[in-house]
């Protein structure tokens, strides 16, 4: 069944990542603008009121140096020179009537604000209005302040250029950000696209390998980046799990090859004895030979089973205490007949007494499985010692024979499921005793490890744990 569905563009994780791009950038950029038109609206603001001040001064110093036809006048020609439509002045009584004005024909519009009028009067200082005119799209700012203590001063300045100016900028601004949003989007589009182009290289190897084909990898860039490090997670675990498909595959081939041999000969014997045995004893012999290959059969069975329950945790364990040197001593002592046979020399250095928590039976077995080892790799003549020591809350016992050793190459492998070396298979075994010894040692919290010279002898070291298990 193919992976490959396909894909609606609004889910992909690129066209979020863009959308959130273009619109983070949308936002920041109207914040940015707003901050900025209202200082720009504050300082023309601020500008225009500077001038309309600066007039006033003007006005109350002519006033008190020429007299009030001296600012009737100035006030027509200032009016006249700047653009009726542009400046108007009105000379007020304090109560709010007009003795005096500009040209103002085009002004009819504005009237006096008797609000503002007392708000000069009770503060003394000028007050500043903005008044919409019906018609015009600018304002005008619009001042009243004191010329001399009995004549009030109303000056008035359209604020058409400031307008005109805002305008332009609100027009530019809104071109300029159209394009830039365009212009992010497309960016944001490229940037999500390379983030996301690591991750999909991910997902097309894994499509390929669900699809059968487990030696793809999924190609790292060496930028030492995020996606970097998930493609080299990704190859790691691929090269895992190949690791485990291959040992697996080996397994059930060595299992398969060590079940066909006892079958056959189980076949070969009754076959032989069908067509050629006629008496008694021929047919009680084949009984026999059949039960001793059967049990063969059931050992390496049961190990497997036994293997497979360690190797599940410490759970299916017996936890009691128990002697390891005791331990150690009796599988030397059940393997001095063999050794002796074969004349090798076996020693036992344990202290009398040497106790632990764990599981005696398992424990006895795994010690069992590496004398016998050390007994049955050892050529006639060699020795095995076995010893054992106490150190920082661990007990180490080692099994070492002066026997053929293994390889470099085999030694990664020993402790595999049915692993044998070349070397050794003249001798009977199936390769499961390692394997067996590996998980009791694991499950009990220790380890084995193993030091070896071909030709010259190995020396096997199994570490436990002094602690509960
Ligand atoms: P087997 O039933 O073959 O002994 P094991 O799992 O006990 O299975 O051992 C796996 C292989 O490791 C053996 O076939 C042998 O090649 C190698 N091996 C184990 N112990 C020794 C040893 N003491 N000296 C040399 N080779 C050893």
């Amino acid at each position: 069944m193919s992976l490959r569905r396909p894909i609606n563009l609004r889910n992909t994780l690129a066209f979020r990542l863009t959308l959130w791009y273009a619109g983070v950038f949308t936002l920041s950029s109207c914040i940015a603008f707003l901050l900025f038109y209202t200082l720009i609206t504050s300082f023309m603001r601020e500008r225009t009121d500077q001038e309309l001040l600066v007039q006033v001064n003007r006005f109350s110093t002519l006033l008190a140096a020429e007299g009030i036809e001296a600012v009737k006048s100035a006030a027509v020609i200032d009016a006249t020179a700047a653009g009726v439509k542009k400046v108007f002045f009105r000379l007020l009584s304090l109560r709010g009537q007009v003795f005096s004005s500009s040209n103002m024909s085009y002004w009819q519009d504005i009237l006096i604000n008797e609000k503002a009028i007392k708000e000069v009067l009770r503060s003394g200082g000028p007050v500043f209005q903005t008044i919409s005119v019906r018609d015009r799209n600018d304002e005008v700012r619009v001042l009243y302040a004191f010329l001399s203590p009995t004549i009030l001063l109303q000056v008035g300045q359209a604020m058409e250029s400031y307008s005109r100016f805002l305008d332009a900028f609100k027009g530019i601004f809104i071109a300029t950000m159209a394009f830039l949003i365009a212009l992010s989007a497309v960016i944001g589009w490229f940037m999500a696209r390379q983030a996301v182009s690591g991750v999909e290289a991910v997902t097309r190897t894994a499509q390929k390998i669900s699809g059968g084909t487990l030696e793809e990898r999924v190609p790292v860039k060496a930028r030492e980046d995020e996606i970097d490090q998930l493609a080299t997670t990704f190859n790691q675990m691929l090269d895992r799990i190949q690791t485990l498909l291959t040992e697996i595959k080996e397994m059930s081939d060595n299992i398969a090859h060590d079940l066909r041999s006892p079958i056959t000969r189980i076949r070969g014997i009754a076959e032989v004895t069908l067509t050629t045995g006629r008496s008694l004893p021929e047919y009680e012999a084949m009984a026999a030979s059949t039960i001793e290959e059967c049990d063969r059969l059931l050992d390496m069975i049961n190990t497997m089973l036994i293997i497979s329950k360690t190797e599940a945790g410490v759970d299916h364990l017996v936890r009691e205490e128990i002697d390891l040197g005791g331990l150690a001593r009796e599988a030397c002592e059940l393997f001095e007949p063999a050794a002796e046979d074969k004349g090798i020399a076996v020693s036992c250095d344990v202290p009398d007494r040497s106790y632990l928590t764990g599981d005696t039976r398992m424990i006895q077995r795994m010690l069992s499985n590496l004398v016998d080892n050390a007994i049955k790799y050892t050529p006639p003549g060699g020795s095995v010692n076995v010893t054992l020591g106490e150190s920082d809350g661990e007990v180490v016992i080692s099994v070492k024979d002066t026997g053929i050793g293994i390889s470099p190459n085999d030694l990664p492998r020993i402790f595999e499921r049915f692993y044998r070396c070349d070397q050794s298979r003249s001798q009977g075994g199936i390769g499961l005793g390692l394997s067996l010894a590996r998980a009791i040692a694991r499950a009990h919290g220790g380890d084995i490890k193993v030091t070896s010279t071909l030709n010259e002898g190995s020396m096997f070291v199994v570490t436990l744990p002094k602690m509960k298990i």
